[in-house]
């Protein structure tokens, strides 16, 4: 099988909330999102999806990702989609570094793969473990007394776990994580996600003000050795982000007790093949996982859906449903929760077909000669 066409489009997604709010003042009211069709010659054709989380979150942003698979889809041309290790050593061979640009490649082609071989791709990532899986739903930085409000009513909706976005003034954040704790019920599970936006003084103070309620903290600070050290000041559980990129992190990380628990992004390892290899990893190790990526729309939840329901169920701490928090749907069959919870389609590949009126939007297109 070989790649016969590389086409790209660009698609804005708009939020049901209006916009989200995360540390340091940052925001996004429109997702830029993009979506690759990969066509096979023989006639199969693949999804993938990258979305970063604005310009301002991860070194990534939209038309950085459509730059750098501008790059790379001339050298893919004629290159077989199911053979995905060798295929992202091509890419790194190609472009160094961009992970998150390889990443709606990579997807695309596990889809192609699954479609060629008849199945779903939780399966090729290593089984189906029970009916669904549990979600979070990520709580847009506000005051207070809105972000307790928010948690009442998506816990009406089904969610049992809720990340605050917190990461702002010291004393606001305490206020934050206690309002929401407070209407909390048992069962729930609370994580307060600073982003990197506290200095360790900061960071210090709110562990420590928060001493007596039952909080994961999440990315306290920039770097790793800044989070580190909040790590050995607390005995809250404790969950690494923005800085575990890669394996290497992952593995330093583990080798120093720097976290209970990890964030998979698809995107931030470049794709399905590396998300998978460092789920594995965490598994081996014992470290459970947030499974998720940077935003996205229907594609990219429908590859979440795969990583996430192919994870050990006592491994996978929590993943992310994105398609419920925009307002357009760009592909069918995508996975949709219900009661805070989601599952992997069953079809073959990632069981997404996307709408006409994504595809009717004019794209950049390569085609082997
Ligand atoms: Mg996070």
């Amino acid at each position: 099988m070989k790649i016969q066409s590389i086409t790209v489009y660009q698609v804005d997604l708009p939020l049901h909330e209006g916009s989200y709010n995360w540390s340091g003042g940052k925001s996004v009211e429109v997702f830029d999102s993009t979506i690759v069709q990969i066509e096979t010659d023989t006639g199969l054709t693949g999804s993938g999806e990258v979305c970063p989380l604005g310009p301002f979150y991860l070194p990534a942003y939209g038309p950085g990702a459509r730059a750098g698979i501008a790059q790379l889809a001339p050298h893919l041309l004629g290159e077989d989609p199911t053979q995905l290790v060798r295929l992202n050593r091509l890419m790194d061979h190609h472009l160094k570094g961009h992970p998150y640009a390889k990443s709606a490649l990579d997807m695309a082609c596990w889809d192609i793969l699954g479609q060629a071989t008849g199945l779903p791709v939780c399966t090729l990532l290593g089984g189906r473990y029970e009916e669904d899986f549990v979600l979070y739903r990520a709580i847009s930085q506000e005051s207070p007394e809105a972000m307790a409000a928010k948690v009442e009513g998506y816990r009406a909706e089904g969610y049992r776990r809720f990340q605050l976005k917190v990461g702002g003034d010291a004393d606001t954040d305490i206020e934050r994580i206690r309002s929401v704790a407070a209407v909390l019920q048992r069962g729930d599970v609370l994580i307060a996600d600073a982003n990197t936006g506290w200095l360790m003084h900061e960071a210090a103070r709110v562990v420590r003000a928060v001493r007596d309620i039952d909080v994961y903290i999440e990315q306290p600070c920039p770097s790793y050795e800044e989070c580190l050290s909040i790590r050995r000041r607390t005995d809250h559980p404790f969950v690494l982000d923005e800085v575990i990129d890669g394996i290497e992190p992952l593995l330093r990380g583990h080798a120093d007790g720097a976290m209970d628990v990890v964030n998979i992004k698809i995107s931030k390892f470049g794709g399905l093949t590396r998300a998978r290899l460092a789920r594995d990893l965490c598994v081996s190790l014992g470290v459970a996982m947030t499974i998720e990526d940077s935003w996205g729309g229907d594609i990219t939840t429908a590859a979440i859906a795969h990583l996430a329901h192919s994870t050990p169920t006592e491994m996978l701490f929590t993943a992310t449903d994105f398609n419920s928090y925009v307002t357009v749907s760009t592909a069918e069959g995508a996975p949709q929760r219900a009661q805070g919870r989601l599952a992997a389609s069953e079809a073959p590949g990632l069981g997404v077909e996307p709408r006409r009126e994504i595809l009717a939007e004019p794209g950049n297109r390569w085609v082997a000669g």
